[in-house]
C-alpha cells in the first residue's frame, strides 16, 4: 500500500476529538476526524451538565485534577477565539452539618494542593449573602469563583468548525469497525466500507474507546457505563441561582446539583446509576424524584412545575476511576483517550495539548501553520440584540425578522446559518440556535425548521431525522401531504 493519506486520523468527533482536531489544525498536517454519527459532538458530549470545573473535586495525584486545572485556565481564550457561551459564574459546595464542612475543609485543601486560585471557605453568613436563594439551614460551604458554565454543544461545534476552516476533513456517518496495520500506520474501515488511512491514530470514541482500542489492536479494557439523568427548567423558574450549587460529593459522583445554565435556563441533576446499556438514555419518574427531593431541598424555590424536559447522559468509566491517555505500549502509533468521565469537557483543551505532544513523543513531525486562523466568524443571535439592532438587522436581512422558534427567539437567518454550517439535522440545528430548547419543546417550530431545511437543501421534507440514521420525524405520505 501507498504511504497513508492522512498525518493523523482521530476517531471520535465528541469534545476531546474535536479539541485534538483544532489543535492539530495549527500545524502542517493532514488530518482527519471520523464520527459514527450524523454529526459532531452526538455522544456524551452533548448530555452533560456543562460545567467548566474548578478542580478541587479530584485528588492531586490523578491526571484528571492536573487535566482539569489546565483545561479551565483555558476558557477565557478560548471563549475569545471561538465565540460559544461561556461564563465564570462561580461554584458553591453547600454544606448542611458540621460533618459536612469537614469535608468542606477536606475540599479546600485538596483545591490548595492542585493549586486552584481564590478558593474560599465559607460560614453560614458568607455562604448566604452570596446566594441568597439557599436553604436558609445551609451552615456555610466552599467557594471557587474560578468555576464557570458552557454550552457544550456549541462548544463542540466551534471547535469542529475552527479545525475545518483550517483544513482538518470531517467525515461523519464513519463508524470504524475494522482496521489494518500498514507500512507507516493504518487503514481504518467503516461500517458501510469507506477507507481511509492515517500513520497515527487517536482513540477518541468515549463509550466505545474500549471497542476502537480493540479494533486497532491496542490495550485491552472495558469502559463501564455509568448514567446521569439531568432535568432542565424553564427559563422564567425563580430558583436560577448566581452560582453552580453542589451538595458535598457522594462517592461515585459529585452529587446533584443546581446549575445556571449559560443561556439562563436552569438544570437539576445528575443522578449516577452504573448500567450494562451504553444505549440506555432513559429516564424515570423515580429517579426525578430523587433528584427534585435533592434540588429542593438546596434552593427551595426549585419546583416540579417550571421542569420543561428530561435527559440522560453516560458517562465512560474506567476501572481506575481516572483518565487513559497516552501511548498505546501494544500499539505505537495509536494514542489512547479513554475513560473521559468527568471533568472531561472541562479538560478537554488541555487533553489536545497534552496528545499533542504525545503524537510528537511517538515520532510525528509539527511545523506550525502561519496560515492558522484560531478565530471563528461571530455568530449573532436574535435573542441577544437590543429592538433597534434587530431592525437593522431586518433591515438587511428579513429572515432575522421571521422568528421560528418564539420560546428562544431564534430567527429564520439563524437556522440557515446552522443548515450552511453543515448541521442538517433536527437536534443539530438545535444545538447550533437552541431552537426547540424551550418551554414548548419544539412543538411549534418543528416543522418550520423542516421546511427551512427542505428549501435550503432541496430535499423532500421526509428526508429529514431528529439525530441521524434510523429518527426520521416525518413519514413520507405524512410529509408530503404537509408540504402542499
Ligand atoms: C451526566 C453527565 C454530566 C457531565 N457533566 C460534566 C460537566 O459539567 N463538566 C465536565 O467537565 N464534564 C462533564 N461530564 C463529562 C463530559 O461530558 C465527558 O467527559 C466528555 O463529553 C467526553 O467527551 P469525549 O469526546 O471523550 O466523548 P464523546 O463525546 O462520547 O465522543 C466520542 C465520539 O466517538 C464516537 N464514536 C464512538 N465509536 C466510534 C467508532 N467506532 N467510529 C467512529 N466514531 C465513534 C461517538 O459517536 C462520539 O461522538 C459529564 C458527563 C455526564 C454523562
Amino acid at each position: 500500500m501507498a504511504t497513508p493519506t492522512y498525518h493523523v486520523a482521530i476517531v471520535g468527533a465528541g469534545v476531546c476529538g474535536s479539541a485534538i482536531a483544532r489543535c492539530l489544525s495549527a500545524y502542517k498536517l493532514d488530518v482527519v476526524l471520523l464520527e459514527k454519527c450524523t454529526d459532531v459532538g452526538f455522544g456524551v458530549s452533548k448530555a452533560n451538565s456543562g460545567i467548566i470545573h474548578a478542580g478541587f473535586h479530584h485528588q492531586s495525584h490523578s491526571l484528571k485534577a492536573r487535566l482539569e486545572i489546565q483545561g479551565n485556565l483555558m476558557f477565557e481564550k478560548l471563549h475569545h477565539e471561538l465565540g460559544f457561551p461561556f461564563r465564570r459564574v462561580g461554584i458553591l459546595v453547600v454544606a448542611f452539618s458540621q460533618e459536612q464542612m469537614k469535608t468542606v475543609a477536606h475540599l479546600y485543601a485538596q483545591g490548595l494542593a492542585n493549586g486552584v486560585e481564590g478558593l474560599e471557605i465559607c460560614g453560614a453568613q458568607r455562604i448566604h449573602t452570596l446566594e441568597p436563594k439557599l436553604n436558609p439551614d445551609a451552615v456555610g460551604g466552599l467557594h471557587a469563583p474560578s468555576g464557570g458554565i458552557i454550552e457544550p454543544y456549541r462548544f463542540v461545534f466551534a471547535l469542529a468548525e475552527c479545525a475545518r476552516n483550517n483544513g482538518v476533513e470531517i467525515i461523519t456517518d464513519f463508524e470504524l469497525t475494522r482496521a489494518t496495520p500498514v507500512r507507516g500506520g493504518y487503514r481504518l474501515i467503516s461500517r458501510d466500507g469507506t477507507e481511509v488511512s492515517a500513520r497515527y491514530i487517536v482513540n477518541a470514541a468515549g463509550l466505545y474507546a474500549d471497542t476502537v482500542s480493540r479494533i486497532l489492536g491496542a490495550e485491552r479494557f472495558r469502559i463501564h457505563p455509568r448514567k446521569g439523568e439531568e432535568y432542565l427548567l424553564d427559563r422564567n423558574a425563580a430558583c436560577y441561582p448566581g452560582h453552580v450549587l453542589f451538595p458535598v460529593p457522594a462517592k461515585n459522583s459529585k452529587g446533584i446539583l443546581v446549575i445556571p445554565t449559560v443561556e439562563g435556563t436552569t438544570m437539576i441533576g445528575p443522578t449516577a446509576h452504573n448500567i450494562n446499556d451504553k444505549k440506555d438514555v432513559s429516564t424515570t419518574s423515580d429517579n426525578l424524584e430523587t433528584v427534585f427531593t435533592s434540588a429542593v431541598h438546596m434552593v427551595p424555590l426549585v419546583s416540579r412545575r417550571d421542569i420543561i424536559t428530561a435527559f440522560a447522559g453516560i458517562r465512560p468509566v474506567l476501572d481506575t476511576s481516572d483518565f487513559f491517555i497516552a501511548i498505546s505500549t501494544k500499539a505505537r502509533r495509536v494514542v489512547q483517550v479513554a475513560g473521559i468521565q468527568s471533568p472531561g469537557l472541562t479538560a478537554s483543551p488541555a487533553i489536545a495539548e497534552l496528545v499533542k505532544n504525545l503524537l510528537k513523543q511517538a515520532g510525528l513531525k509539527l511545523t506550525e501553520k502561519r496560515s492558522f486562523r484560531a478565530r471563528l466568524e461571530k455568530v449573532v443571535t436574535a435573542r441577544s440584540q437590543t429592538p433597534e439592532t434587530m431592525a437593522r438587522l431586518a433591515d438587511n436581512d428579513p429572515r432575522y425578522a421571521n422568528i421560528v422558534c418564539r420560546c428562544e427567539t431564534v430567527s429564520e437567518a439563524e437556522i440557515v446559518e446552522a443548515i450552511r454550517k453543515g448541521h442538517t439535522t433536527l437536534d443539530g440545528i438545535k444545538f447550533y440556535t437552541r431552537a426547540g430548547m424551550g418551554r414548548c419543546q419544539g412543538g411549534f417550530c418543528t416543522y418550520k425548521i423542516l421546511k427551512i431545511l427542505a428549501r435550503e437543501t432541496g430535499k423532500h421534507i421526509s428526508a429529514f431525522t431528529k439525530r441521524g440514521a434510523g429518527s426520521y420525524e416525518v413519514s413520507g405520505r405524512l410529509g408530503e401531504g404537509q408540504e402542499r
